[in-house]
């Protein structure tokens, strides 16, 4: 299963700006709330718990405060 999750942007649809590592994602809750634009939203469920954030990816502007945030390294800006 491939790990990363998000997908597009608002001005180029289909082209991601950040993507989710779940794998490293604890769920600690800290991206969500450091979005500005609320473009995070818990993604399904995973055995042993944990939704790692999806980007909603009309709303991302890419200003990378989650990247940021994160204690994990969990997300990551994607080269366009
Ligand atoms: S801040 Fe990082 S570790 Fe915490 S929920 Fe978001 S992606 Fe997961
Ligand atoms: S890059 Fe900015 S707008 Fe996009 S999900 Fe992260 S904090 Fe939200």
């Amino acid at each position: 299963m491939n790990p990363r999750r998000g997908s597009g942007s608002a001005t180029r649809p289909g082209l991601a700006l950040v993507a989710v590592v779940a794998a490293r994602c604890t769920g600690c809750g800290a991206c969500f709330a450091t979005c500005p634009d609320h473009a995070l939203r818990p993604g399904p469920g995973r055995p042993g718990g944990g939704r790692p954030p999806m980007v909603l990816v009309d709303v991302c502007t890419g200003c990378a405060e989650c990247v940021e945030i994160c204690p994990s390294d969990a997300i990551e800006e994607v080269d366009q």
